[in-house]
C-alpha cells in the first residue's frame, strides 16, 4: 500500500526537511552517490537533506526532487517502498486521450467505408448507364438498318412499278 494517494499529497506531507544530518545516517546520498559534505550541517543552500517520513531514508533534497518530479518515480530510491499512488488525474486524461484517438480512428474508418460504398454505387450506376447507352446505340443501329431495308424495299417496289408501267 502506498503512503499517499497522490504525488502532491506526498510532497506536502511525506517529507521532513533536515538541517542537520543525523549521526547514524549513511554518509553518501543514495541517489547521486556523492558523499554529504564534511560537516553534518547543511552549510550551503545547495546541500539540504530530506527524510522520507515513512521509511526514514535520507537524501539530498534536490536529488529526491529530481527522482520524483523529473523521473516520475513513485518509490523510495533506497528501499523501494511505495510512496504514493499513481496520479489518477493523469491516468484518466491518458485514458481519455486514447479513447479520443480510437473514436477518431473509428470515425475515419466509417467515413472511408461510406466513401467506398458510395464509389461502388456510382461505379455500378455508371456501368448501368453505359450498358443502356450501348443497348440504345444498338437499337438505333437496328432501327437505321430496318429503315434502310424498308427504304430499299420501297425503292424496289417503285422500280418494279416503273418497270411494269413502261
Ligand atoms: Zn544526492
Ligand atoms: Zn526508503
Amino acid at each position: 500500500m502506498p503512503d499517499y494517494n497522490s504525488r502532491e499529497e506526498f510532497l506536502w506531507n511525506g517529507l521532513e526537511q533536515l538541517s542537520r544530518l543525523p549521526e547514524d545516517a549513511d554518509p553518501n546520498c543514495p541517489i547521486c552517490h556523492e558523499r554529504y559534505s564534511k560537516g553534518t550541517w547543511a552549510e550551503s543552500r545547495e546541500e539540504k537533506f530530506v527524510r522520507i517520513r515513512s521509511c526514514r531514508h535520507i537524501f539530498h533534497t534536490a536529488c529526491l526532487r529530481a527522482w520524483i518530479s523529473e523521473q516520475s518515480k513513485m518509490d523510495c530510491p533506497t528501499c523501494r517502498h511505495e510512496l504514493y499512488a499513481g496520479d489518477d488525474a493523469s491516468t484518466f486524461i491518458l485514458q481519455l486521450g486514447q479513447e479520443v484517438v480510437q473514436l477518431v480512428t473509428n470515425t475515419q474508418q466509417a467515413a472511408d467505408e461510406l466513401v467506398t460504398s458510395q464509389e461502388m454505387m456510382i461505379n455500378r450506376l455508371n456501368a448501368e448507364i453505359e450498358d443502356h447507352r450501348r443497348r440504345s446505340e444498338h437499337h438505333e443501329a437496328l432501327i437505321a438498318s430496318l429503315k434502310e431495308t424498308a427504304g430499299a424495299c420501297l425503292e424496289g417496289d417503285k422500280q418494279t412499278d416503273k418497270d411494269s408501267s413502261s
